[in-house]
């Protein structure tokens, strides 16, 4: 099984009345805000066991999934469902640029391509990331911004690549402020721009407005995801499974190796890092 990382109470404004729970006043995230020290404890999943408290969402994996492969996309698969379901769905035939290439990104334009997306280029780095995502099957073409030596040179490939008009849809997937200028510019005119990357707080940065006029574009944010939206994520598994190999992006620690997997993850040594008790 797969249990929801958060529980929306179901009171609140945006629960009862906006028909947002994902932006739930009263939001409880495992290991985010549910202190190991208030009763039962045991609320944290790098452990042998965890309480799940009344209210979580738990999934049954389908039969024959790799539960690697399901972990791939364990917070990153609904949280694109939700952009993708519901904020900014990919229309058959579109050209879509991703930026970002950890697993959020990965998540992103393995959705996209899914959904029919004509055209899916992804637009990160470091170049390992890349080609793990080109071996996985994600992704028509990679462009690695993080090692360019020039990225107006880079910017400039995915433009050519766009059919130099800029695509339909871009999604950010970088958690880099920087990100958002250069996003702007990668979508057509009257294209749409899906923010997820942004979910950590990393501070200002400068855009040039008149491009979101110029261009007519629809600026969308999405935020975190909920039981649903893993549910959801949870019965796209075999049809994420048959046509990519996610397994193939997941590196395996025991539990007990939780200090080389963060160290890791923190100099971007692997894409997706998972313990196992
Ligand atoms: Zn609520």
């Amino acid at each position: 099984v797969m249990w929801a990382s958060s529980i929306a109470c179901g009171d609140c404004v945006p629960c009862r009345i906006h028909r947002e729970p994902t932006l739930c006043e009263n939001r409880r995230t495992y290991g985010v805000n549910r202190p190991v020290d208030q009763e039962p404890g045991l609320s944290g999943a790098w452990a042998d066991y965890i309480c799940l408290r009344p209210g979580t969402a738990v999934v049954k994996v389908p039969e024959g999934i790799d539960p690697l492969a399901a972990m791939a996309f364990a917070c990153a698969g609904p949280t694109m469902v939700h952009a993708l379901y519901e904020r900014r769905p990919v229309r058959v035939g579109e050209t879509v640029v991703v930026q970002g290439s950890g697993p959020v990104g990965l998540a992103a334009a393995a959705l996209a391509e899914l959904s029919g997306a004509e055209r899916v280029i992804l637009v990160g780095g470091p170049q390992a990331r890349l080609r793990t995502a080109a071996e996985a099957g994600i992704g028509d073409h990679h462009v690695d911004i993080v090692g360019a030596a020039d990225q107006a040179t880079a910017l400039a490939e995915v433009m050519e690549l766009t059919g130099g008009r800029g695509a339909d849809l871009v999604i950010e997937a970088t958690g880099v402020p920087a990100a958002i200028d250069q996003g702007l510019r990668l979508a057509r005119r009257g294209g749409s721009y899906l923010v997820v990357g942004q979910y950590t707080d990393s501070g200002d940065t400068t855009v040039n407005p008149h491009q979101i006029v110029y261009r007519q574009l629809d600026v969308v944010g999405s935020w975190a995801f909920t039981g649903a939206h893993l549910v959801q994520y949870v019965g796209l598994l075999p049809a994420l499974t048959r046509r990519f190999d996610l397994a193939r992006l997941v590196t395996r620690y025991d539990l007990e190796e939780h200090g080389r997997a963060l160290a890791d993850v923190a100099a971007g040594a692997v894409l997706k890092a998972v313990l196992v008790s």
